[in-house]
């Protein structure tokens, strides 16, 4: 009976069809897109979230430390999980959020206590542009599955910077420095820095870095789709 008034709701929703492939779907994918998402399943570095043999920190969290303490990941951003995070970011498809917050959630270990959850800020010009915060339309799912809360105004972006994406990579930590700011201080938080998209982590290192100097005792990554490099070393 339930089942059944939950899939009628999905079907006024979402118009009974997959959001990829508009064939039938009770949920917002249909069966059998959910399982061509590209879950990580692989080991991984738990810091970075990049490929790592039997999941130790890698090399490269070796040799230089990011300013955060740990990074979780859900998918790879390839295809179709490229797709729906910019459906979401770009087209304004909010009924994507509630999804991602879904498939973050089960990664998320049991265990790890963190005080609050902050979405990565846009400018105020880019959000007046855009009119909402992706990452923060994600987070209000988070938010409601643990006991963190969510709280956007820990940090702000007081500077516009030029889209990372159209960066090559040397610059995008130097397009962030000083980008954020935190109003006040965080005395010994844990802290998870939710975002759609990690690529290189140049913004979330930089942002790990300035919660840290305000107090932040432990910095968690929580992003929807971690890009893999191409080439590896
Ligand atoms: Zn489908
Ligand atoms: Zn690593």
């Amino acid at each position: 009976m339930l089942a059944n008034l939950g899939r009628r709701i999905g079907t006024l929703f979402f118009g009974g069809s997959c959001f990829l492939c508009r064939g039938r779907a009770e949920d917002l994918l249909c069966r059998e897109c959910d399982a061509d998402l590209p879950r990580l399943e692989m080991d991984l570095c738990p810091r970075c979230a990049l490929a790592s043999p039997a999941g130790a920190v890698c090399g490269r969290c070796l040799a230089q430390p990011p300013h955060y303490d740990a990074t979780v990941a859900a998918l790879a951003y390839r295809f179709p999980a490229d797709v729906l995070v910019h459906a979401l970011k770009f087209r304004a498809e909010l009924a994507l959020a509630p999804f991602f917050a879904g498939l973050l959630s089960k990664k998320l270990a049991a265990g790890e206590r963190v005080d609050f959850i902050l979405p990565v800020p846009l400018s105020a010009g880019r959000l007046r542009e855009r009119g909402y915060n992706q990452a923060l339309e994600i987070g209000r799912g988070i938010a409601r599955s643990t006991a963190a809360r969510l709280a956007p105004e820990l940090c702000e972006r007081r500077r516009d910077t030029p889209a990372q994406a159209g960066l090559p990579l040397a610059e995008r930590a130097k397009n962030v420095r000083d980008a954020f700011h935190c109003p006040r201080l965080l005395g010994g938080a844990n802290i998870a820095v939710l975002d759609d998209v990690m690529t290189t982590g140049a913004t979330l290192d930089e942002i790990a870095a300035t919660l840290k100097r305000a107090g932040a005792a432990r910095v968690v990554n929580w992003v929807v789709a971690r890009t893999f490099p191409q080439v590896h070393r």
